[in-house]
């Protein structure tokens, strides 16, 4: 018998290396996983439910493919984590909120669909900042995530319980969403590597909205290999997504097999200016020199809109929570209050008492920039200047392959130490942003640590649907430096 320790380290990929030369079972992977999360769970809090049954009945049949010969592909019997926003049916999906304590997805989402038709072990609902509203996981209403590098620190969020699991290494695995950065700041702070592909890359059925035309579905990983086989897996056009786009998904983790030719990397000067922590500028300034040395060219370039991002973001993003989340009005999907004593109380209660306060800040905000008397002057303008976003981001690949930022200002901050402050918690998000404004692919790769062991995390941003560009730029780095094999200390 296999011992644990020699599993949960494994990224995706070694673990189906492993059950392709029968190693272990994919029982015994699964098995390996779920008793890590018993043993540091209680110190992480990642999964908000995992449905151990199901998981190991997954994992045998699993076993069963294997051993006649029926694989269905290269994720076959590997476990992967969801956000819990992303439905799978019969599993609770809370989206961390109170409100939707007791519901349970009545169908998979398409990404759900496609691990499953993969033979991965789908399992475990990780935590977020409530409806993916934040970016700590304080938001949770089930306790927050936290860091496993430092537990008095936040995983970042939104996806701060998909980050965090695999950082503790409680699964090789995991999909979060990234409406504004949720993917890839909590990957930075964590230290693993994060992707938002282009919006309209990976299909949106199944997850439970936030802001419809920022929101994507994306991978998390200890390496920028298992990212892009995840990506390959949940990526494609559906049906079911009006926004999801027809073209043919490229064979990501193929593409990383070749020789990776350097090209040009832009660097933006609005994002290397105030505001970004020493540490972070020492880390980026060698993951730089690091591409300069292997012959990629670097270029200064502008990106003059970005100190907009924020606020135009916050004027689209709630505009469009409102409305999505107008569905939760305690009849359908929610808890109902037991206080209503009318039509208006259902309504009014239950969405009082099931939401909490950052969620009814964004709904009121929301709904405030699409009134009437407001519209023009905000929700108008900003989707203006969201045009004015994306155009500075087309003029920049005229002239580079892709651009490198720090994902996150700074790294791991402590509990408390933003919470209190909605905007400098909405700062945190300046470079992360302007990507889902534009709905360009990004991708948060490990680049080092802090003078306190923090991981410190890159952002590379790439043109639509230059995917494969971008995950190849982040591998050639990824397979040497490997800041992602790094494992905290629980
Ligand atoms: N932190 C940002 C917000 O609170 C982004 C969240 C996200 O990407 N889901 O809106």
């Amino acid at each position: 018998m296999i011992d644990d320790s020699e599993i949960f380290s494994l990224t995706g990929l070694e673990i189906s290396e492993g059950l392709a030369q029968g190693n272990f079972s994919s029982e015994e992977v699964t098995l390996a996983f779920l008793n890590r999360i018993k043993e540091v769970d209680q110190k992480v809090h990642a999964f908000l439910s995992y449905d151990e049954e199901d998981m190991l009945e997954q994992s045998r049949f699993s076993d069963q493919r294997r051993s006649s010969s029926n694989l269905l592909g290269p994720l076959d019997g590997v476990p992967v984590g969801l956000k819990d926003v992303i439905s799978a049916k019969g599993q609770p999906l809370t989206a961390a909120s109170k409100i939707l304590e007791n519901y349970r997805s009545p169908y998979d989402a398409t990404v759900t669909v496609k691990l499953k038709k993969a033979g991965a072990v789908v399992g475990g609902r990780l935590n977020l900042d409530e409806f993916a509203m934040g970016s700590s996981t304080e938001n949770s209403a089930y306790g927050p995530t936290r860091n496993p590098w430092n537990l008095e620190r936040v995983p970042g969020g939104s996806s701060g319980g998909s980050s965090a699991a695999v950082a503790a290494r409680e699964t090789p695995l995991t999909l979060g969403s990234d409406t504004g950065g949720s993917i890839r700041q909590p990957a930075s702070l964590c230290g693993v590597v994060g992707m938002k592909p282009t919006y309209g890359r990976v299909s949106r059925y199944g997850l439970a909205a936030f802001a419809s035309s920022l929101d994507q579905i994306g991978p998390f990983s200890q390496t920028v290999e298992d990212a892009a086989q995840l990506l390959e897996v949940i990526s494609g056009h559906d049906p079911l997504d009006s926004t999801s786009f027809p073209t043919p998904v490229p064979k990501f983790a193929e593409c990383l097999k070749g020789k990776i030719e350097p090209c040009k990397l832009g660097l933006p000067k609005e994002f290397f200016g105030p505001g970004m922590d020493d540490d972070v500028r020492d880390s980026l300034d060698q993951a730089i020199q690091w591409y300069e040395k292997k012959g990629y060219q670097m270029m200064e370039i502008s990106l003059p809109t970005t100190e907009l991002s924020v606020p135009v973001y916050y004027v689209i993003a709630t505009a469009e929570a409102s409305s999505n989340l107008a569905r939760y009005d305690g009849i359908r999907y929610t808890s109902r209050s037991d206080l209503a004593e009318n039509a208006i109380d259902v309504y009014s209660k239950s969405r009082g008492e099931g939401f909490g306060e950052e969620v009814k800040r964004r709904c009121i905000l929301g709904a405030y920039g699409l009134s009437s008397g407001y519209y023009d002057a905000y929700y108008l303008r900003a989707q203006k200047t969201r045009t004015l976003i994306r155009n500075d981001f087309d003029k920049a690949f005229a002239q580079v392959d892709a651009i490198l930022t720090p994902t996150s200002p700074t790294p791991a901050f402590k509990f408390g130490e933003k919470s209190d402050d909605p905007i400098s918690m909405y700062l945190s998000d300046i470079y992360t942003i302007s990507t889902n404004l534009a709905g360009l692919p990004g991708i948060s790769v490990p680049c080092g640590f802090s003078e306190n062991g923090l991981p410190i995390g890159m952002q590379l941003i790439g043109p639509a649907f230059a995917e494969e560009s971008l995950l190849s730029i982040a591998h050639d780095y990824d397979r040497e430096c490997q800041f992602g094999r790094k494992q905290p200390n629980l």
